[in-house]
């Protein structure tokens, strides 16, 4: 595409209401206490992708599942703020996908209901299939059903579309995904589980990290991208190029949503036809800023900022 154009981007994935409970204490078996507040925030690795591919201007499309409830109307509503275009099946006798969060001290204590975002089949993903024809990319990651992931995958790929996926929550993929993705971008946890390496998650072994990143290679990745928090992002290609870009210094209000800042970012200048090596600096950049507010969809930042930040 020319440089000018508006890129196309198509977010495959899930769509959740984040219901937070901010708690003094955590309850024991039978007891019942009071908390401080309770926030509703919508969440879900699909939707905080869409939100942020669409702060940074990109046409942004997203293809998942809600529930015929109240939760699903509100996330609608939400989107159409955002100026998404929602190609979401409203499932009948399913609940919209929540995740309940209690904070305490600082922690979190997560519980996710997948509902509607569990059921998501391939028909739902194939009725929508004119927007993967007219994108240029398509993201996905791994919090709706595996089969219908990798169904997703084959078509995208099979018509030329750069895929990208993020593959959290971490799952051994299944060989044959690896050779139709343009990249795959794993934090260091799921790296160490697709590469079946946990050494990769001991400091004291750096090699670790390249070694096991080879090994996904050698399964017939064209590129990986692994985000390392603080310390940035390192990337590696299939004709062995590789390169480490460092972490900015921020200062970090909530780093929620950071990794979904990351693969937004990083889709977006892939789909601009951006070098890897500048749309990995992009998205560290993103992803930076993304840290410094609070929320996840609510942190991403705009195209401008990013663009200021990286000058
Ligand atoms: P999360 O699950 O918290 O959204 P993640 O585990 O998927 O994130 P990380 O590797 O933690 O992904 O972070 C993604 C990117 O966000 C990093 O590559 C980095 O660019 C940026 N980032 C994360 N934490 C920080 C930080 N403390 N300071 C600066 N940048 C950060």
């Amino acid at each position: 595409m020319m440089g000018t154009e508006i890129p196309n981007i198509v977010v495959i994935g899930s769509i959740n209401m984040d219901i937070v409970v901010e708690t003094p204490l955590v309850p024991d078996k039978g007891q019942t206490l009071l908390g401080n507040a309770m926030t509703l925030l919508p969440g879900g690795k699909g939707a905080n992708q869409a939100v942020a591919a669409s702060r940074l201007a990109t046409h942004t499309t997203l293809i998942g599942a809600v529930g015929q409830d109240s939760f699903g109307e509100q996330i609608m509503q939400n989107l159409d703020g955002h100026s998404i275009t929602r190609a979401i099946a409203s499932l009948a006798d399913e609940s919209t996908g929540i995740a309940s969060i209690w904070v305490h001290d600082r922690d979190n204590r997560i519980i996710v209901v997948p509902g509607a975002n569990g059921k998501i089949s391939w028909e739902d993903i194939e009725s929508q299939k004119s927007f993967i024809d007219h994108a240029n990319v398509v993201l996905l990651q791994l919090e709706i059903p595996l089969e219908t992931v990798v169904k997703s995958i084959a078509y995208a790929h099979r018509c030329g579309k750069k895929v990208i996926l993020n593959p959290a929550p971490a799952l051994p993929l299944p060989d044959e995904v690896y050779p139709m993705l343009f990249s795959l971008t794993p934090n260091l946890h799921e790296l160490s589980v697709m590469a079946d390496m946990p050494e990769v998650l001991d400091e004291g072994n750096p090699d670790a990290l390249q070694r096991a990143m080879r090994k996904l290679i050698d399964k017939g990745l064209a590129s990986l991208t692994v985000t390392l928090g603080a310390e940035g992002a390192i990337y590696m290609d299939a004709s062995g190029n590789t390169f480490h870009v460092p972490g900015k210094k921020m200062t970090v209000l909530d780093t929620t949503g950071a990794g979904d800042c990351f693969n937004a970012a990083f889709a977006v200048a892939v789909a601009k036809g951006q070098p890897m090596k500048r749309a990995v600096e992009y998205a560290v950049a993103a992803s930076a800023l993304a840290v410094t507010k609070f929320g996840a969809q609510n942190g991403m930042p705009e195209s401008d900022e990013v663009e200021w930040f990286l000058q």
